[in-house]
């Protein structure tokens, strides 16, 4: 099983950064499976080829609790050291993790350009011919060639095998490659070696973000990703929600330096705003919150301390960052009273979720920053039209307002990771239009210190769900 990701980008060795991997350096990784190796068949700068090369330990693996047992010589007689399955996702996203997390130390911004990249992979299973394999990688804007491997050179007569080598080539970003080559080698595949739950739902979605909804055949992908068990696949179905009238985003300039923190610090804004969103859900009469983008859960440590709040449900789309409020709330260490009334998920906001459902209220506390501007529509249906909580406290940065940060270059954001920030109007008109359209009403108010013409340094929208008359006993 071997990957092969080359590209003609100048200077192409700087690949070697983009992976994470030092180009004159062969690596070995040990994994479950077997052995994962990469090194680069080819460095200049005008060309750079990094393989990914698995060394599948197939009688080992078949001797574990994973045994596929139907066929007795199947234990030493299978195609997995050969075959790129899902074994290869697994190796992408240990071996190339950070790249796979769009993340580059060194030249971060080349994680944000889109380089002229190929990917070939030798030897991949391919229920559903060339056709299948074109359906699933030309929407997504590659250039397809493949060449189709016969069941034996020897004996022409018997015919093809099940087996290509596929390149794809493309302009992008190197996450959104690895991302689709994570997401679709095993979908190809007709089997997997490791159990499909929840979890793997979960990583779809997530990896899925922002291509998969949208995709001609996302059906086909979700079933056959999800090894056809038909809960799970009609549960991520259903969870896809489709975005509305993509707009243009302008996510062009994206800002680099000066943390937030640093410039909010004086202000102890961070504060102010917790207590205005702990205010208002005080004051709502909500037993049951959900904090979306609860991040390192410091209003969650606020809920925690009232006893207002019954059940407090913090959702995040980083592990790591739920990882980090788990340990800062010491969730371990809180008595059992407590420590039942608060739960932690992992889950998108651009993603239909049941568990979101029935709630009070809402809190989404400087997260809507972070979202794409195409996918905004897709988080609008899932909070006000899914989840549907009575009230919904919301809060983003007043851009308006940064011209008074003299540590902040003009035009820049407040954080490098924030895709727009919104003047007064715009986070109003936004804010009006979602609630006309889910039934909701809005009122804003400012939180932090007031200046007379820009407003203050964090804009806040309050919704209240409209209570529908159901008419009155006479
Ligand atoms: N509400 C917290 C954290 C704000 S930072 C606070 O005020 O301190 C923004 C958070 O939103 C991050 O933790 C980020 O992981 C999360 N986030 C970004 N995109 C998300 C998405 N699609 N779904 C859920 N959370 C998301």
């Amino acid at each position: 099983m071997l990957l092969t990701i080359t590209t003609t980008h100048q200077p192409a060795n700087d690949l070697g950064y983009l992976l994470h991997k030092h180009p004159e350096r062969f690596q070995s990784f040990d994994m479950s499976f077997g052995k994962v190796h990469v090194y680069y068949s080819e460095v200049s700068a005008e060309r750079c080829s990094a393989c990914l090369l698995l060394d599948v330990d197939a009688v080992g693996m078949v001797r574990g609790k994973n045994a596929d047992q139907n066929f007795l010589l199947a234990q030493y007689v299978n195609d997995r050291p050969y075959a790129a399955s899902s074994f290869m996702s697994v190796a992408i996203a240990q071996v190339f993790g950070s790249a796979l997390q769009g993340r580059c130390k060194d030249r971060p911004e080349l994680a944000t350009t889109a380089i002229p990249l190929t990917a070939r992979i030798d030897v991949l299973p391919v229920r559903g011919g060339e056709r299948f394999l074109r359906a699933v990688f030309e929407p997504l804007g590659y250039e397809v060639e493949t060449v189709r491997s016969p069941l034996d050179e020897r004996f022409p007569e018997w015919g093809d095998s099940p087996y290509f080598a596929v390149t794809i080539r493309k302009t992008t970003l190197l996450v959104d490659l690895l991302t689709h080559l994570y997401v679709l080698i095993p979908v190809f595949d007709n089997r997997k070696h490791y159990w499909v739950g929840d979890d793997e739902m979960e990583k779809l979605l997530a990896k899925g973000e922002g291509w998969l909804a949208d995709h001609p055949e996302k059906d086909e992908i979700t079933r056959r990703y999800l090894k056809f068990q038909p809960s799970l696949y009609r549960m991520a179905l259903a969870r896809l929600v489709q975005e509305e009238e993509p707009e243009d985003g302008d996510e062009n300039d994206r800002p680099k330096e000066k943390a937030e923190e640093v410039l909010e610090k004086p202000l102890s804004l961070n504060e102010q705003r917790l207590g205005a969103v702990l205010a208002s859900l005080r004051g709502s009469g909500a037993k049951r919150v959900l904090d979306l983008g609860c991040g390192e859960g410091k209003l969650l440590r606020e809920l925690l301390k009232d006893k207002q709040f019954e059940e407090i449900v913090g959702m995040d789309v980083s592990v790591r960052t739920l990882e980090g409020a788990q340990r800062r709330l010491k969730v371990e260490r809180l008595p059992t009273m407590q420590a039942n009334r608060l739960k932690l998920i992992h889950g998108s906001l651009m993603y239909r979720d049941k568990r979101l459902e029935g709630f009070d209220a809402a809190t989404v506390v400087e997260v809507v920053e972070h979202l794409d501007p195409p996918r905004l529509s897709a988080f609008e249906r899932v909070l006000f039209e899914f989840a549907k909580p009575r009230t919904v406290v919301l809060t983003t940065p007043n851009r308006e307002y940064n011209v008074t940060w003299e540590a902040l270059p003009a035009g820049q954001f407040r954080h490098p990771d924030h895709r727009f920030e919104w003047t007064r109007q715009e986070f109003q008109s936004w804010a009006t239009g979602i609630a006309s359209r889910f039934g909701y009403q809005v009122r804003f108010l400012p939180v932090g210190p007031e200046h007379p013409d820009l407003g203050s340094p964090t804009q806040m929208g309050l919704f209240q769900l409209k209570e529908v008359d159901h008419g009155r006993f006479p």
